[in-house]
Parts: structure tokens; C-alpha cells; sequence
């Protein structure tokens, strides 16, 4: 089987490493569906097609990216519908929005309360989500030096990323 090449495994960042991606969408469907059935949220059919169409490429979409998406998938084209869908997804950390693209990507771990980490390529808008600890590292002692408390921090990180290294070796 393929239990290798899930997101139970080394807890490395997902949107970059191999794994069984049609696994990997179905399961985060799955768990998105768990946790809106169990905090009472409805998971109407246009929010479910947008967190689909996110999870599509580990990609980070713009709203009209996904407007056009919802359009060829016959779910209507009026923006309020996208934004809507969209501001459930991220309050209900579903999604994420990633400040530096004004774009959005699905989250790859719903059931967890998390303050995720972002890699963004660069090249291909390609975004791997990983954990990041507020409290600690160089921020965490600044904060803590100076009496501070942090309660939110961003944090995106772009570079290039392993495919895009890849073909410019080539
Ligand atoms: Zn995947
Ligand atoms: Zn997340
Ligand atoms: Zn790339």
C-alpha cells in the first residue's frame, strides 16, 4: 500500500514531497467533512468544490482563479459566491490565505488546531504548509525579553522549490 506516502508520515511538508495525491484529496475532503459534521458547520456544495478545487495542485489560487474554476463547473459566476466560500474555508481552518500572493491554498491537516508555515515557490506559486512554533525560536525570545505576547504570526517563506530546481539544473 501507499501508507508511506500519506501526510501520517514523517510530518515533512506535503505540497512538495511525493505522495498518492488522489489519497491525499480524498482524505482532506474526508476530514474536512468530520470536522464540519462535528463542530455544526454546513459543508454546502459550493464550499466543498472550492476546498476541491484548492486541493487540486497544492497551488496557490487567487479568488478569480477559482471563480473561473467554479464557473466551468457550472456553480455560477457571481463573485460573492467565490468570497463567501472562501471566507468560511479560512475561518473555519479549512484553508489558508497566503498574504504575500493575496491567494489561497487548501489545508493539509483540518483536524488540527496549527499555526501553519508556508513555503511559497516562487516560480510556480507551487505552497508547502508546515507547523511553526510562535513561542519559540529568535521571535519567541524577543517577545519574551521584552514582555510581548505574541498571538499571531505569519509566516512565508519563498524560495524555489525542489521540481523547479529540478528543470533549472536540467
Ligand atoms: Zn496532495
Ligand atoms: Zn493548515
Ligand atoms: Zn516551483
Amino acid at each position: 500500500m501507499t501508507s508511506d506516502s500519506t501526510h501520517n508520515g514523517t510530518g515533512g511538508p506535503l505540497g512538495f514531497a511525493l505522495h498518492d495525491h488522489d489519497v491525499c484529496v480524498s482524505d482532506t475532503l474526508a476530514a474536512a467533512e468530520a470536522r464540519c459534521a462535528a463542530d455544526g458547520l454546513r459543508f454546502t456544495p459550493v464550499r466543498r468544490k472550492v476546498l476541491e478545487i484548492l486541493l487540486q495542485e497544492h497551488r496557490a489560487l487567487g479568488a478569480y482563479a477559482i471563480l473561473d474554476r467554479l464557473r466551468e463547473d457550472g456553480f455560477g459566476s457571481q463573485p460573492p459566491v467565490a468570497y463567501r466560500a472562501l471566507d468560511f474555508l479560512v475561518l473555519n481552518g479549512l484553508a489558508h490565505k497566503i498574504e504575500q500572493l493575496n491567494a489561497f491554498i487548501a489545508c493539509v491537516h483540518p483536524s488540527e488546531a496549527h499555526t501553519p508555515a508556508f513555503m511559497i515557490c516562487r516560480l510556480c506559486d507551487a505552497v508547502a504548509e508546515t507547523h511553526s512554533s510562535p513561542a519559540k525560536g529568535a521571535l519567541g525570545d524577543a517577545a519574551r525579553a521584552t514582555g510581548f505576547r505574541i498571538e499571531r504570526t505569519i509566516v512565508e517563506a519563498e524560495g524555489v522549490c525542489p521540481t523547479c530546481a529540478e528543470k533549472a539544473d536540467a
